[in-house]
């Protein structure tokens, strides 16, 4: 089963993103800071991350920039998700090294798309979503 990594320090989003995320056959690990982020990465690698760009006072991005060194995590897909959709913002994004940015709130089509495109090859393989 896949796995995500949700950092969202929203409690109510981040419940949100990951009730939509489980009913479509993902495994979910939500955390809600940075260095409950950093320290995940450091011993596993997920399949795809969705950030939220705001963490409180810490800025999401830093996150997308470390994992853009890390040669292991080099090519893990991570969507940022922002409140703030303007140009600036998603230069900065993507500026990051994050795969997609998107605006909250989350249109769920929007994210199975990008999830759809990013997600390794072997990891869409694993997963059978439901089909409708
Ligand atoms: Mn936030």
């Amino acid at each position: 089963m896949p796995q995500i990594l949700v950092v969202e320090d929203n409690k109510p989003n981040s419940e949100l993103l990951c009730d939509w995320l489980e009913a479509q056959g993902f495994q979910v690990l939500a955390v809600d800071t940075l260095s409950q982020a950093f320290a995940f990465c450091e011993d596993h690698i997920p399949d795809a991350v969705l950030l939220d760009v705001k963490l409180g006072p810490e800025d999401g991005l830093s996150l997308a920039r470390w994992i853009r060194q890390q040669p292991k995590l080099l090519h893990l897909p991570v969507l940022a998700v922002t409140a703030h959709a303007m140009v600036t913002d998603h230069e900065r994004v993507m500026q990051a090294g994050c795969n997609a940015c998107i605006s909250k709130p989350v249109d769920f089509k929007l994210l199975r798309k990008h999830l759809d495109r990013w997600l390794p090859l072997s990891a869409r393989l694993q997963h059978a979503p439901n089909v409708k």
